[in-house]
């Protein structure tokens, strides 16, 4: 497995559509391999594919992220919200491609979720609690949506430039 570089914010990747995956691959199970790789080794609860630069309909996840609970890798292909509860929720949010950044973003409470798993069955699942954030959070990257984007211009742009700042402090290495 293979740990991969991560965008960050700003990317004008992670602000694409990504396209759907036609068909469940080596190469894409190798794919989800690396994406749980990258994800725990951040570490993460979430990543999806345009993160990794690849622009495809893809995303891993693992919430169960208390330091003694048993792992619970997801990957869901080409995922799709088919359901959303009327009861909200607020969670302090974050994201690998937005490091050390977090704010308060409103959200459906509970999802229900549709997807292809890698085995090629069509999966549907009702998601609540940190795992419905995070679902939804990792389905809005592969429409180019940013957890900062529901935030107020104001804050958005303040966080945005601090990325700026600090990419160029990467590359001066
Ligand atoms: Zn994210």
């Amino acid at each position: 497995m293979t740990v991969k570089n991560i965008l960050l914010h700003p990317d004008p990747r992670l602000k694409k559509v990504a396209t759907p995956v036609a068909s469940v691959s080596d190469e894409l199970r190798r794919l989800a391999d690396d994406m749980l790789e990258t994800m725990y080794q951040a570490p993460g609860i979430g990543l999806a594919a345009p993160q990794v630069a690849v622009m495809e309909r893809l995303i891993v996840m693992d919430c169960a992220k208390d330091d003694d609970a048993t792992p619970e890798p997801m990957v869901l292909i080409n995922p799709e919200v088919v359901w959303t509860s009327e009861e909200r929720s607020v969670y302090d949010e974050g994201c690998l491609s937005i490091p050390e950044h977090y704010a308060e973003v409103e959200r459906p409470a509970e999802v229900e979720v549709s997807w292809l798993g890698l085995d090629g069955q069509v999966k549907r699942e009702r998601f609540d609690g940190l795992w419905a954030t995070c679902v939804q959070h990792e389905i809005d990257h592969l429409d180019g949506t940013l957890f900062i984007d529901y935030l107020k211009p104001l804050k958005r742009q303040m966080i945005t430039r601090k990325m700026q700042k600090l990419k160029r402090e990467m590359a001066r290495g």
